[in-house]
């Protein structure tokens, strides 16, 4: 191998390691972020195979998307929240793009979601988005790209300024602050669409029911959601 090339695979291992993120053990050529020990241990869903399934549950009769879908179930300290801690914290961004092709390979076999027009990733504050480098839910949504080549469409749903750093209480009221956090340019385009918003965690629901709300607006829009864990609050 000649200096360059060894030095771009070098780069290539420094940016994606083969280490499992579960238990840092190296897992070889295996493209799966855990290794597989770990892999067999991770609580993955039914919501690809369950039409009502555990996480349509927790957010109807609020909304009602076509389907929903997380990959995992969340627990704390556990292998999941490893991989969450590492995309949103560790500048792991490679992360949500794995997890994002994890996803989209079950998303193309599930019998109850259509094929989307768009992905719509939640979007964050343009501060937190630079402290950390990249918006998760955007690395996510590129590796359900990469598997579906279904465009990725961030214009549309937009996260306003920060105006206010007051912490209210409550669903509701966290409801409704999420809501006031976001605005829609030229939602137009995505009339008739079919759209598969994407995020991180749902924890209270809060985010997606929120971005859900505003985007379901939209005439004719078919909303689709898709998440990388599922937290049990
Ligand atoms: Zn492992």
């Amino acid at each position: 191998m000649d200096f360059i090339s060894k030095l771009g695979k070098d780069l290539v291992s420094l940016v994606y390691p083969k280490q499992c993120i579960g238990c840092n053990s190296q897992k070889g050529e295996n493209t799966n972020i855990y290794c597989i020990t770990c892999n067999s241990k991770i609580g993955y869903t039914d919501h690809f195979e369950i039409k009502n399934n555990e996480l349509i549950k927790r957010i109807s009769p609020r909304i009602n998307p076509q389907h929903g879908a997380a990959l995992f179930e969340y627990i704390k300290e556990g292998l999941v929240q490893k991989a969450i801690h590492g995309l949103k914290y560790s500048g792991r961004f490679d992360l949500g793009n794995n997890l994002g092709k994890t996803f989209g390979r079950s998303y193309i076999l599930s019998p109850h979601f259509s094929k989307a027009d768009y992905i719509i990733p939640i979007p964050i504050h343009n501060s937190k988005r630079r402290k950390r480098g990249y918006n998760q839910s955007y690395e996510f949504a590129k590796g359900i790209f990469d598997v579906t080549d279904i465009p990725i469409l961030e214009k549309v749903l937009v996260k306003k300024s920060k105006t206010t750093t007051q912490t209210k209480k409550g669903r509701t009221d966290r409801f409704d602050q999420v809501l006031g956090s976001f605005s829609l340019q030229s939602p137009e385009v995505l009339k008739g669409m079919t759209i598969l918003i994407v995020d991180d965690v749902l924890t209270t629901g809060a985010t997606i029911e929120a971005a859900y709300t505003l985007l379901n607006e939209i005439e004719n829009i078919t909303i689709q959601l898709g998440l990388i864990a599922i937290a049990n609050n």
